[in-house]
């Protein structure tokens, strides 16, 4: 099952080396050994170890899960379609339902069930029986499950079915179907089947994000908002920053226009940046002494005219 499974897989693109070395990791049967050796596929003292052969199990009916049909399948004695007990579970790998499976305590199929086994779980397969079915061992959501198995069944059209795969041949059965790259903004999607479980998987990759680079910035001024324009460089997206406009920055008062004899002066605050008025003081106009004693005189003088007038009146 595994050797055809394998080289039907692969049919047309396997060097002579690639199919020894095939059968030496999965094993083989001779018959196999046989027709590979007589179609010159192997080289001519070609053999597979006991130990792989006696570890792995009989291709029962290798057309059945890989839809080939080869004349080493054809060849396949009866004999050895059952599976012999495994010296050491470990060396033989693990294999895998390819449909979910009900365990049963004895090999028969009236016996009482222990647990199904879905699709795709590894199951270690511990020893065969004459009657097709397999001693295996499983764990399933944490409950470990051992009982028997077939390894194929009829279905409805009359054709045999096999129900475990090599899980490197469970492997190699994953076909991706779809596949959309993720976006910047988008996540991406890959489905995969399995073509000997029809089990679909689906996988999200995640959006990738923006990848923003600065392209223009207009720098704020004291009362203008300024922009920082950021674009992706995958997708062309744009982001606009606003950067706040700074306000002004008081700067030191100081004179614009001195104060001269009556005449008031100006004094300005401005902006250190770009110069606007932000504020305006007048200066005192400047009096000068002699026109304080000028205007004294002419107060007296005119207090005086007064008193003068005001006695004259009384003396008539
Ligand atoms: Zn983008
Ligand atoms: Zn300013």
């Amino acid at each position: 099952m595994r050797l055809a499974m394998q080289y039907s897989i692969s049919a047309g693109c396997l060097t002579v080396a690639q199919i020894e070395t095939a059968v030496a990791q999965y094993g083989a049967f001779a018959p196999y050994v046989e027709y590979l050796r007589s179609a010159g596929l192997v080289s001519p003292g070609f053999q597979v170890s006991s130990s792989s052969q006696s570890t792995n199990p009989a291709p029962s009916n290798p057309s059945a899960a890989s839809g080939s049909s080869t004349d080493a399948s054809s060849q396949t004695p009866a004999k050895e379609e059952q599976r012999e007990p495994a010296e050491d579970p470990s060396i033989s790998g693990e294999d895998v339902p390819v449909k979910e499976i009900t365990v049963v305590e004895k090999p028969n199929d009236s016996a009482e069930s222990v647990g199904t086994i879905p699709a795709g779980t590894p199951v270690t397969v511990t020893a065969g029986t004459d009657n097709g079915y397999m001693k295996l061992e499983a764990t399933v959501n944490g409950t470990e499950i051992t009982g028997y198995a077939p390894v194929s069944v009829t279905n409805d059209d009359g054709e045999t079915v096999e129900l475990f795969a090599t899980d490197v041949d469970y492997e190699v059965a994953w076909e991706e179907t779809k596949n959309v790259e993720p976006t910047c903004e988008d996540e991406g999607i890959i489905v995969r089947l399995n073509a000997l479980s029809e089990i679909e998987e689906e996988e999200t990759i995640p959006a990738l994000g923006h990848d923003y680079e600065e392209t223009s910035r207009t720098e704020p001024t004291c009362t203008e908002d300024g922009e920082i324009i950021s674009t992706c460089t995958v997708c062309g997206d744009e982001q606009i920053e606003t950067v706040p406009a700074l306000g002004h920055d008081e700067g030191e008062w100081a004179t614009a226009k001195d104060a001269g004899v009556f005449t008031k002066g100006l004094r300005e605050l401005r902006c250190t940046r770009d110069d606007a008025v932000l504020d305006t003081e007048e200066i005192p106009q400047i009096v000068p002494v002699w026109a304080v004693v000028v205007g004294c005189v002419i107060v007296a003088g005119v207090v005086a005219l007064i008193f003068v007038v005001a006695s004259e009146r009384k003396r008539k």
